[in-house]
């Protein structure tokens, strides 16, 4: 990888040399006289790392640490000849992540970059391994979509949304039909697969603000912000019948088709989610109760 390095200091008889050991140490080096031309060079060029003095012509080095800091993802080493008047800690407090008194020796320069690019590296693999985790807690190992932990705080998040807001909010609860039957015929690996096919396809029938949760074994939810039960049937008849039109093929020369029974609502104000969940539930199982393959919507005024 290039390591990009920028040297701030309007004294070219410090600049020009450490440009050139850095340059001779295996890095892109870019030079600054000033902040301003620094934040130029900023603007246009990925820097991992400023070295930058503290007396500057215009704004300051302390000032240009703060900046950097706040908007670059760069870090800053800070030089000065000045001991007495700035202090380490000054400097750290402004976001540095070195500090070096001048005259400053290349060799002792180098390990402190040195120092700083590894920091670096550790931190960006905390952050990448920090976003994975995160991303695993709320995915579904099996078929990707989220899972149910993330099925019910994200409804939670939308019931908010929906008591400040009054817009609709709609609920799927689908169910494959007779899946067991499924795997018995075909082996529970092939009902894995086949539960990867649906899950990709109900995602596929979706639109951008929906978002698809796989809740159990074979049951799968949607939950459709901004959207009003007659629309959310709309969707639902999408998915049961892009899934009627798909063919498995779980075994060589063998054809399967799998069928799914889905339930929708519609969030009614202030009711519980308990309730809203289970009156998709109750919905699903209308659709069984009818043969199966069916879309059955219940609205919170049916029910009571
Ligand atoms: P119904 O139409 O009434 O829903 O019939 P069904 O057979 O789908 O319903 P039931 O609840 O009796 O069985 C669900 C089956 O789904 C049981 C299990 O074999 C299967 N299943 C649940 N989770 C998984 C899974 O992760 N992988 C596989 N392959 N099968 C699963
Ligand atoms: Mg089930
Ligand atoms: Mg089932």
């Amino acid at each position: 990888m290039n390591v990009n390095i920028l040297i701030v200091d309007d004294e070219s008889t410090v600049r020009h040399p450490m440009n050139e050991f850095i340059k001779l140490s295996g890095y892109n080096s870019f030079e600054a006289a000033s902040a301003e031309e620094a934040i130029d060079i900023l603007k246009t060029n990925s820097i991992q790392v400023v070295i930058t003095d503290i007396m500057l012509p215009e704004m300051g080095g302390f000032e240009l640490t703060e900046l950097i800091r706040k908007e670059y993802d760069s870090d800053v080493i800070v030089i000065t000849g000045y001991s007495d008047i700035y202090s380490y800690e000054e400097a750290i407090k402004m976001g540095a992540s070195d500090f070096i008194i001048k005259p400053v020796r290349f060799e002792e320069l180098l390990l402190r970059l040195k120092k700083v690019l590894t920091e670096r590296e550790l931190a960006t693999d905390r952050g990448r391994m920090m976003e994975r985790l995160q991303k695993l807690a709320i995915t579904d190992g099996l078929t990707k979509l989220h899972n149910s932990r993330s099925f019910y705080s994200q409804l939670e998040v939308e019931v908010d949304r929906f008591n400040r807001y009054k817009r609709s909010l709609a609920l799927l609860l689908m169910d494959i039909d007779h899946f067991k039957k499924y795997n018995d015929t075909y082996g529970h690996l092939e009902g894995d697969k086949a539960l990867v096919r649906i899950a990709q396809l109900i995602k596929s029938c979706l639109r951008k603000l929906d978002s698809a949760y796989r809740y159990g074994g074979e049951e799968f939810t949607v939950i459709l912000p901004e959207t009003s039960c007659e629309e959310a049937h709309t969707v639902a008849q999408r998915i049961k019948s892009a899934l009627k039109a798909e063919n498995f093929i779980p075994k060589q020369g063998k054809e399967a088709q799998i069928t799914i029974s889905i339930g929708v609502t519609e969030y009614s104000p202030d009711e519980q989610l308990s309730e809203f969940i289970q009156r998709a539930d109750k919905a699903m199982y209308l659709s069984k109760g009818k043969g199966r393959n069916k879309v059955t919507s219940l609205t919170a005024e049916e029910t009571s």
